[in-house]
């Protein structure tokens, strides 16, 4: 493996209070670079003080968006040492997200020991106090020169890291959600199942919309036909309808979250089986019709759990579970979160220590 050089900034910057803090407003003193060059591959791998990049204005990302993403946190355990959420999962979906968009895949061992590393070196970073994190961002964008549309020669892998609070403003509290008829996210063959800048473009105008209305977010559903639940903003989306609790599968057009995955082997592992499959918005409604809609949460990195409370379909408004946090949205959330931050035993071998 190539050995990452690090070089500390001789300013380190004043920290947030954490109660201010929110999501993604602050950045650490350091983050992490890495180059592609065609013939050379990737290379000097580096930690460098946090701060603005040269990047040519004819740079291909800027124009036709050949970028990545990642999105995973550092916590620290009952020990206080920092620790990691299944971190190669994260390294494995940029690999998936880099395939499909020409990008040159990564070493995913290298990827996982830049983040150690870097966490390592901002450790003091990661803040203190309940629903606190250390967010971290890799992503890679393609930095050519010029103007046409082909896969780059040049290209840039960075992490930066940011500490954060609560997602949501409502914290744990269960949010309201638009169920959005108008636009569409992603359909199959595109980039759905990729983290790239294009499909959080393409949601600007219904969160937009979502948010102008008062509600948080948008429930997507498929772009086809229109009639199929897919996500709900950047979570991964659940629903317990009756006794089956029901995640829409993977097809294509949906982000096959870390959290969602977790979820399910969580939830599996006290004998609650997910059905992973079709979920269309009418079957949902005729449950709520009949009593029967008992609980939806949305899942990801940066929300954990996410409860939605009420849901907007057209002119109805369908309350859900008296717009509280129902018990399977509350046993992962607790479960989740216990196990991120070290309070019980991991069995699934899920956390990983920054240093060794
Ligand atoms: C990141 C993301 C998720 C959640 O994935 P996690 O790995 O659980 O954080 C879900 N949907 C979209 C669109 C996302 O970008």
């Amino acid at each position: 493996m190539q050995t990452i050089t690090i070089t500390k900034t001789a300013n380190p910057k004043q920290k947030p209070d954490p109660a201010k803090m929110g999501f993604g407003n602050y950045f650490t003193d350091h983050m992490f670079l890495m180059n592609y060059d065609a013939g050379e591959g990737w290379h000097n791998p580096r930690i460098v003080p946090y701060g603005p990049i040269p990047l040519d204005p004819s740079a291909m990302c800027l124009h036709y968006g050949q970028e990545v993403f990642e999105g995973m946190k550092a916590y620290r355990n009952a020990e206080g040492e920092a620790v990691l959420f299944r971190p190669d999962r994260n390294m494995a979906r940029l690999n998936i997200s880099n395939e499909r968009l020409c990008i040159p895949l990564v070493d995913e061992k290298l990827a996982v020991e830049a983040v150690k590393q870097l966490v390592a070196v901002d450790e003091d970073w990661i803040p203190q106090g309940k629903d606190t994190a250390l967010y971290i961002r890799p992503f890679i964008i393609a930095v050519d020169p010029h103007l046409g549309v082909h896969p780059a020669e040049h290209l840039l892998f960075m992490i930066i890291m940011s500490p954060v609070g609560s997602y949501y403003k409502e914290g744990i509290n269960p949010v309201k959600i638009f169920v959005e008829q108008e636009y569409v996210r992603a359909v199959k063959g595109g980039m759905g199942f990729t983290k790239t800048a294009g499909n959080y473009a393409a949601s600007l105008k219904a969160q937009e919309k979502a948010l102008k209305n008062g509600y948080s977010q948008v429930l997507w559903l498929d772009g086809v036909e229109r009639k199929y639940i897919e996500e709900v903003g950047t979570m991964n989306v659940f629903f317990k309808l009756g006794d089956e609790v029901i995640t829409p599968s993977l097809e294509g057009s949906i982000l096959g979250g870390i959290t969602r995955m977790s979820s399910i082997q969580l939830l599996e592992s006290k004998g609650i089986s997910v059905s992973e499959r079709r979920l269309s918005l009418d079957e949902v409604v005729a449950a709520a019709d009949r009593g029967e809609l008992m609980e939806a949460f949305g899942t990801g990195t940066a929300a954990v759990i996410s409860p939605i409370g009420e849901l907007i379909v057209g002119d109805r408004h369908i309350v859900i579970n008296n717009n509280q946090i129902g018990p399977v949205a509350k046993m992962l959330y607790t479960e989740l979160t216990d196990i991120q931050n070290g309070r019980i035993p991991d069995p699934f071998g899920w956390v990983v220590k920054v240093r060794g």
